[in-house]
């Protein structure tokens, strides 16, 4: 097999891929005929392709790559720790420095007391590792019977078996089942669920929609809740402000597990270091891996209150692990991404200087005619399609059509925005400058003007 290189025509490329790799979440056939688009590098909040285009990744990649594309000190971290030990596991009572300083970290910087970590490889693990953590839990407490565990419909928590089950991704479920022992409830999704009910008065409705299915299943048969403080694969969801304080109430008072799903929220995304700082939520775990390592490693982990790993700890062993909890090259990453964050006071700089900014830009994007809402909380932030703003109407067409195109037009504008059905999202890197908040609004408009136009004379304008 020949070195492949960037320098290879894309033709080439594209059909070695279209021939070799399955992509994830795609109609692999239907990419394959169209040919797949080729990154090359980046740097910041840019990226270039194999075309020579200059891309403006309003995504961050997959909402990880918080401090940007490019730092040279992440790499010289990977090398130091390759060159000085290339990997060890952290199994048979034995560990290694950057498991020891990146736990240790995560400790101070996590609030409360949620002192302890359990390393994983991603988000998807770091929520098994939950499932397997809170039923151990009650288990140990002589309650075997506190094994099911409440997520929401359109949460999004992982693609492995676990993750995907707690997730309430019906398309997911489609696609292989579901493990026992998972219930949902419905999500806080006021403009698309809420009708004509105030948005405080549907975000307690969500809220209490908890304590029936408490009630429902039995306390005795309940573990947990999960969610994510702001839903960020289901199309950037921000509860109404009643929602998490009641949450929080329902757990307390039947004294479930809470478990705040931080992969997205977590490392300065919502303008704290967490998002259950943002929301005013308590923790008995939360799970981090995204932002961790800023996407340059893959690492993620499960951030445990002392009880629950005290109570775990006493227990004898815990029979759960992977080959690459702590790697030490993730480890050593993820502790210089860490530092950047801190020293750089990135986490400020997104609270008092880019939300600020960014906020008053993005809302006026709902002054355009094909613009329902539009949210930011921190730098996550959503616009709702609609073809009539004042019914926040859904379109007539299947659900995802319009947001496809909307999301095609971004594309070909050089701005990468992604879609939930017709919703459009955006999570940039948190180094992003006011001179770049400026160009993505611009793509942004040129983008939603260009689609409105499509919409217009396809007549697709049509509410359902
Ligand atoms: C991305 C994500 C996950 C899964 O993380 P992976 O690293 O893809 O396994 C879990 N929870 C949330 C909230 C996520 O956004």
């Amino acid at each position: 097999m020949s070195v492949i290189s960037n320098h290879m025509p894309t033709a080439e490329l594209q059909a070695l891929d279209a021939a070799h790799h399955m992509h994830p979440f795609t109609a692999g056939d239907e990419l394959a005929a169209k040919g797949v688009r080729v990154i090359t590098r980046g740097k910041g909040v840019w990226l270039n392709d194999t075309e020579g285009n200059k891309i403006i990744d309003a995504m961050a990649g997959l909402w990880c790559v918080n401090i940007g594309y490019g730092r040279p000190e992440l790499a010289a971290a990977a090398a130091r720790q390759m060159e000085e030990l290339s990997y060890y596991n952290t199994f048979f009572q034995t560990t290694h420095v950057p498991a020891i300083a990146l736990a240790a970290k995560l400790a101070e910087l996590a609030p409360g007391d949620l002192n302890h970590v359990f390393f994983a490889g991603s988000g998807s693990e770091a929520n098994d590792t939950n499932i397997r953590l809170v039923r151990r839990y009650w288990a140990i407490k002589g309650m075997p019977n506190k094994r099911t565990i409440i997520g929401r419909i359109n949460g999004y928590h992982g693609s492995t078996m676990g993750g995907a089950s707690l997730g309430g991704m019906s398309g997911m479920h489609e696609h292989g089942g579901m493990i026992d022992a998972i219930a949902h409830i419905g999500q806080p999704h006021w403009y698309a669920e809420g009708g004509d009910i105030r948005p405080e008065e549907f975000g307690l409705m969500r809220a209490r929609e908890l304590e029936e299915k408490i009630l429902e299943l039995g306390v005795a048969n309940v573990a947990a809740f999960i969610g994510e403080p702001v839903q960020g694969a289901g199309g950037v969801i921000v509860p109404p402000s009643t929602y998490w304080p009641e949450i929080q109430r329902i757990c307390d008072h039947y004294g479930i597990l809470l478990i705040a799903d931080e992969v997205i929220t977590g490392f300065g995304r919502t303008g704290n270091w967490f998002g259950c700082q943002t929301m005013g939520i308590k923790p008995h775990i939360m799970t981090v891996a995204k932002g961790l390592s800023s996407g340059y490693q893959p690492i993620g982990g499960s951030i445990v209150c002392d009880e629950i790993a005290h109570t775990v700890g006493a227990a004898g062993d815990f029979n759960h692990g992977y080959t690459y909890s702590g790697h030490p090259v993730a480890a050593a990453v993820a502790l210089e991404n860490l530092r950047i964050l801190q020293e750089e006071k990135i986490v400020d700089y997104v609270r008092d200087v880019a939300n600020p900014y960014f906020a008053a830009k993005w809302q006026a994007l709902s002054d355009h005619p094909l613009v329902g809402e539009a949210k930011l909380v921190g730098l996550m932030g959503s616009i709702a399609l609609t073809p009539n703003k004042a019914t926040r109407a859904k379109f007539a067409s299947p659900a995802g059509t319009v947001g496809y195109i909307c999301r095609e037009r971004c594309f070909a504008n050089n701005l990468i925005m992604r879609h939930v059905g017709d919703r459009m999202i955006i999570s940039p890197a948190l180094v992003i400058t006011p001179n770049e908040i400026d160009i993505l609004i611009e793509r942004a408009w040129i983008s939603l003007d260009e689609c409105y136009t499509r919409l217009n004379a396809e007549g697709l304008m049509v509410s359902d």
